[in-house]
């Protein structure tokens, strides 16, 4: 069986520097009439491209379901501007797995439905995890070096070292090629699924939980009240600004901490969407000709006032408790974004389900290109799972390994698992992706209660919200149990 070679010595800080090379086994028998070179000795039931967060996961579970799983991952062999090391699951930034607490945080929930499912990347981070309050945070060279081992050690798993760089015509195959997808896979991907469904950035406007927003001081409204519909034409929720608030606004964004693109993060972007305050810097009134014009609009609680700026909302998804502000993709940092944003009027309390950002990212319009399975609609024998398919962040990216890997191993048994109830933060996630979010304006989405179906009967707004939490996640633990426990009668 072919390694990535053996395990880093932990003592060293770059592994990719003594990483060996790997000598390659071709098999004749194996390689398929397309263009996926097979590399591997064994025969295998499942290809996963790319052994990061969430190929990690997905090989985990389809070879403790018993599937001979080959991983084929691009580094160290290929690098990444990110990555430092030839281990699987690297953590490239932060080494925060974010809230811990399953009760009242939707990141935590992912957590306990995670490690209910016997997940290999909660176990290793639980083993590796550092002091930090109610965080998850994770000692991440021990950590990505326990997931290496577990997985070369498993008798079902197989590791190569190679960057595919065409879709295989055939085998059932999970693409976990991540945020920083090799172009030439990446290109591949494009022509399958067409240009305009394959993003290289992630630009995203920061989402807000409706039940925030005063709707004493905003309104909803279509420009011009456009749609044929009453719902189209009150789609958008408005902001009304006054010249004084616009100016405080515009010095505000000019003032506000940002954060540096990194090398090799830029190429292609600018052409696309510039960051709000890029825009304030290029003059002061060019918002008020962009994002916040604010023409077509009257305002119902002062219709005589004509609104010197506007900042439109729009629904976000299918349930309508969120909404992004249009336009305001923003590299400001975190605390500097809550801030500014929440000097927009009708925004003053406003909770926000993710703030902005504008990276390097490579995914693709799931809600469209995915079916409920994680298939892709034109070639069903591959599926996506990870960042590629518009989650957003470890914990994320690996619940989608998690479920691929599942969807994977009950389809190659010849059963289809009911689709995973939306009550749960991994249901919530996949039915956001697949089919909840709004295709026109797809944007990497983390976990959060917004995205879960409400508890009918709760109190709404700020007072409400730890019991609202409570219950949605007490309904998602046993919703997650009764989704699980079939397959683990099965595996008995
Ligand atoms: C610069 C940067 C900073 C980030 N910071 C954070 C953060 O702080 N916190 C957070 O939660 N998330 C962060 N993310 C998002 C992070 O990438 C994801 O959360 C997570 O790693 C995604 O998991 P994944 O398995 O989908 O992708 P990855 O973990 O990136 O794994 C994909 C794997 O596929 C391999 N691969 C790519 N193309 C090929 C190919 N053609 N053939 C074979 N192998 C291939 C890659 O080498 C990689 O190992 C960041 C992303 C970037 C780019």
């Amino acid at each position: 069986m072919t390694r990535l070679g053996p395990p880093p010595d932990p003592a060293d800080q770059n592994p990719r520097r003594t990483a060996p090379a790997v000598r390659l086994t071709f098999h004749t028998h194996l390689e398929p009439p397309g263009p996926l070179r097979y590399l591997g000795a064994m025969d295998t039931d499942l290809t996963i491209i790319g052994g990061g967060m969430a190929g990690s996961e997905a090989a985990w579970q389809a070879a403790n379901a018993g599937l001979r799983v080959r991983i084929v991952e691009m580094r160290p062999k290929v690098e990444t501007f990110a990555h430092r090391t030839g281990n699987l699951a690297e953590m490239v930034c932060s080494n925060s797995f974010r809230s811990d607490d399953d009760e009242q945080n939707a990141v935590g929930l992912l957590h306990w439905e995670m490690r209910a499912a016997g997940s290999l990347i909660m176990e290793s981070a639980d083993a590796h995890k550092l002091p930090a309050g109610g965080a998850l945070a994770v000692d991440r060279d021990p950590f990505s070096e326990t997931v290496t081992a577990r997985l070369r050690a498993h008798p079902n798993i197989e590791i190569v070292e190679d960057e595919i760089t065409e879709l295989p015509a055939s085998g059932a195959t999970i693409i976990a090629t991540g945020p920083l997808t090799g172009s030439a896979l990446a290109d591949a991907i494009a022509r399958e699924a067409g240009q305009q469904s394959l993003a290289f950035f992630d630009a995203i406007a920061p989402i807000v939980y409706a039940e925030t927003i005063d709707m004493g001081t905003a309104w909803r409204q279509s420009r011009y009240d456009k749609g044929e519909t009453q719902e189209e034409r009150e789609a958008y929720i408005n902001c009304p600004m006054t010249k004084d608030q616009y100016e405080a606004f515009i010095d505000a964004l000019l003032a506000a901490d940002k954060t540096e693109f990194k090398e090799g993060e830029t190429a292609g972007y600018f052409d696309g969407c510039l960051p709000i305050e890029v825009m304030a810097e290029r003059g002061r009134e060019t918002l008020r000709h962009g994002p916040m014009k604010p023409v077509g609009l009257t305002n119902p609680h002062d219709p005589e006032t004509k609104a010197y700026a506007v900042v439109q909302l729009r629904r976000d998804n299918a349930l309508g408790t969120l909404y992004n502000i249009v336009g305001f993709q923003t590299k400001m940092k975190y605390g500097a974004q809550t801030e500014v944003f929440r000097m927009i009027p009708g925004l003053q309390d406003a909770s926000f389900a993710r703030l902005g950002g504008i990276h390097r990212n490579t995914f693709i319009n799931s809600p469209t290109l995915l079916d409920d399975q994680m298939r892709l609609r034109s070639k069903p024998h591959i599926r996506f799972a990870g960042q590629i398919t518009g989650v957003e962040g470890y914990v994320e990216s690996a619940s989608m390994g998690l479920l691929a890997g599942r969807l994977a191993a009950a389809e190659a048994r010849g059963e289809t698992l009911p689709p995973v109830p939306p009550t749960t933060a991994m249901g919530a996630l996949v039915t956001h992706i697949t089919g909840g979010a709004d295709a026109k304006t797809f944007q990497p989405m983390n976990v959060n209660f917004g995205l879960f179906p409400p508890v009918e009967g709760l109190k709404s707004g700020r007072r409400g919200r730890k019991d609202r939490y409570k219950a949605y996640t007490d309904r998602a633990k046993a919703d997650w149990t009764d989704w699980l426990a079939p397959q683990a009668q099965a595996a008995e």
